[in-house]
């Protein structure tokens, strides 16, 4: 599932460091590595342990889209289903749909300049990629706009053509009004040529680290506002701002010239590797097989970094922040309590050495419905006679997701049958885990739906039904599905794409855990039998799909295709 937040791993990362030891824990009971079996038709625990051992290594690295490891995670998916004789249903014939990714970064070349001295990119001034051209500002004249957002700051026309340096109520106590907004700043000043605010020494070094990171966007057809470029826009620090003006910021007056500057800042776009798989299984119904019911997955983690963490302390410490939340589910886990979390590595390394790592292998995210999504291919590829479904299913293991829903943005943009003719579409994000020390009534039943009745009531009505008909009957979690539910899971991940064009979707996930987004999401924490059993569900509930004898009703009002999503 794709983060909340952009800084969710490192604000858990940096809390670790700040106050937590880990404490000894008992020892997991599935092994770090799994010897693979021959696979068979039947979905079973065994296969799913094969699968996910494999998909899961550390040889994946992490399968980040845009990464050469989502073309290693996405060769192994696309060699299951040809195995399995399933018909190529991506670019050309093959099970391939290249999505275009790029990497958007500072152009090398970067430069900026007053006096003939040059500004050190990053340090002495820090460029934002406001995802589009940006307009040349050399040669142009410094002007102080005033402090940001006071009633006596320039006028918009005042600002055309010039590079205005704007001071900014900086410090920890400014309400929010009067903090610096970018997307304000620049709407205002849009004629500008380029936009300097005095605020990089309050500027935390984590963003700075994050604003120097490439971002990978999906470039699909550019959109007619990208030809209409932007002023640069920079944080520099209050010695920054006296070199552009030529006097200290407080004694400029508002309006008052400056200095000229120099240089450009422009970003550029390197194509990034990342692509769907795609495969169909045909329906057995001559009138019925031109519909499909979409089965998906996502294919793509969030890759590996440069800073290794003992797997042992993070987990401990992610451990015990996790009891906090089910204990208190509505109350959010303070920094103090944090603090408070003290737990002993020492002892835990007397049981055995540190465990550094570095690679996020996403077991449950979302290597768990990546693997299901196969084992329901494999079963329906080895169904005969009245078990084969009437209408098509078609699979689709998205990338992206955790980027922004790439994938699946993609793939419903671009479909590859028509896109009226899904009738459903069956998400699995997250489906390994949901134990009791997972979630509050947790356990080998608990199973959370989203969004089952947000198009069709009738579809949700038959996941029940084919519910009520399992020997042991899941206990369904609808909490998340509510409306304006801050955790927003109807809106973070890939039925959404489905969901916007009006086709209805059910998204099964057994929920957020501590491995979240963690280098402990691994292997041997998952719950293969729970797995099974949600495989053999999603299964059984695409079958009922395929095999009405109409498609399922939508009898609610459809979303925006190219509006925001609405939890
Ligand atoms: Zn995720």
């Amino acid at each position: 599932m794709q983060a909340a937040g952009r800084f969710v791993v490192l604000a858990a990362c940096v809390a670790l460091t700040a106050g937590a030891q880990a404490r000894a824990q008992t020892g997991t009971a599935l092994p770090m590595k799994h010897a693979p079996a021959r696979t068979q038709t039947a979905i079973t625990p065994a296969d799913l342990m094969t699968r996910l051992y494999l998909y899961s290594d550390d040889s994946m690295m992490g399968r980040l889209a845009g990464s050469e490891y989502n073309l290693k995670a996405t060769a192994y998916i696309a060699s299951e289903v040809k195995r399995m004789g399933l018909q190529p249903a991506g670019d050309s014939g093959g099970y391939f749909q290249n999505v275009p990714l790029v990497k958007r970064q500072l152009d090398p070349s970067a430069s900026f300049s007053v006096d003939g001295t040059a500004f050190r990119t990053w340090d002495e001034f820090v460029p934002r990629d406001p995802g589009r051209a940006t307009r040349p500002f050399d040669g142009a004249q410094v002007t102080y706009g005033g402090v940001w957002p006071d009633s006596t700051i320039i006028s918009a026309d005042q600002a055309a053509g010039k590079f205005i340096v704007l001071g900014a109520h900086n410090g920890p106590n400014v309400p929010p009004p009067q903090q610096v907004n970018r997307a304000a700043i620049l709407g205002r000043y849009r004629a500008a040529a380029g936009i300097a605010v005095v605020a990089l020494e309050t500027l935390p070094p984590q963003a700075i680290t994050f604003f120097r990171q490439a971002q990978t966007i999906l470039r699909d057809a550019p959109e007619p506002t990208d030809t209409i470029s932007l002023p640069v826009y920079v944080y520099v620090s209050a010695a920054g701002a006296r070199a552009l003006l030529g006097v200290p910021l407080d004694s400029v007056k508002v309006g008052a010239a400056g200095k000229t500057v120099h240089g450009a800042v422009s970003f550029v776009e390197i194509p990034a590797p990342a692509r769907n798989v795609v495969a169909i299984l045909p329906g057995s119904d001559a009138k019925l097989k031109g519909e499909y019911v979409a089965i998906g997955a996502h294919n793509d983690h969030v890759g590996f970094d440069q800073t290794p963490v003992d797997h042992d302390s993070i987990r401990a410490f992610n451990d015990a922040v996790r009891k906090l939340k089910l204990a208190s589910p509505n109350h959010r886990v303070t920094p103090n309590q944090v603090q408070q979390i003290r737990v002993n590595v020492d002892s835990l390394h007397r049981l055995h050495p540190a465990r550094r790592d570095s690679i996020y292998n996403g077991a449950d995210d979302d290597g768990s419905g990546t693997t299901s999504v196969l084992e329901i291919a494999e079963a329906f590829a080895g169904a005969r006679g009245s078990a084969k479904p009437k209408r098509s299913i078609i699979f689709v293991w998205h990338t992206g997701e955790e980027l922004g829903l790439f994938g699946s943005r993609y793939f419903t943009d671009h479909p590859t049958v028509t896109r009226d003719s899904i009738v459903a579409q069956l998400n699995m994000d997250m489906v390994g885990r949901g134990r009791a020390d997972d979630e509050n009534g947790g356990g080998p039943g608990y199973l959370e739906l989203v969004g089952t009745r947000r198009l069709s009531t009738e579809l949700g009505d038959l996941i029940e039904t084919v519910n009520k008909a399992r020997k042991q009957p899941f206990t369904f979690d609808y909490q998340f599905d509510a409306t304006g539910h801050p955790e927003q899971y109807y809106c973070r991940s890939d039925h959404y794409m489905y969901a916007r064009y009006g086709i209805p979707i059910a998204f099964f996930t057994t929920g957020n855990h501590r491995d979240y987004h963690q280098v402990t999401d691994e292997p041997e924490y998952i719950d293969y039998d729970k797995l099974a059993h949600v495989s053999q569900f999603v299964y059984d509930v695409a079958t009922a799909v395929a095999n009405l004898d109409h498609r399922v009703v939508v009898d609610k009002p459809k979303p925006d295709p190219h509006g925001n999503c609405v939890q």
